[in-house]
């Protein structure tokens, strides 16, 4: 039988990378802490690939703080 289905549309937390119910109010982030933290990083330039210094994979690191891998089926 499929009887599999997706309760929900969830994503990660773009800052803490918690899982996060589309219906929730402060989606895609899971507060209102972590949009203005999100927000704070584009403000304060951590975003910006302007600096040589700042490698593609430091940014990737910088956004998954606390999360794990971003594949969202963990059984299949
Ligand atoms: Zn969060």
């Amino acid at each position: 039988m499929a009887g599999k289905k997706k309760s929900a549309k969830v994503l990660r937390c773009p800052t803490c990378g918690m899982l996060v119910q589309h219906r929730d109010e402060d989606f895609p982030f899971c507060s209102d802490r972590c949009r203005k933290i999100d927000l704070g990083k584009w403000a304060s330039g951590v975003y910006k690939i302007s600096s040589p210094v700042l490698d593609p994979e430091v940014l990737e690191d910088l956004g998954g703080l606390g999360g794990g891998q971003p594949k969202g089926d963990r059984h299949e």
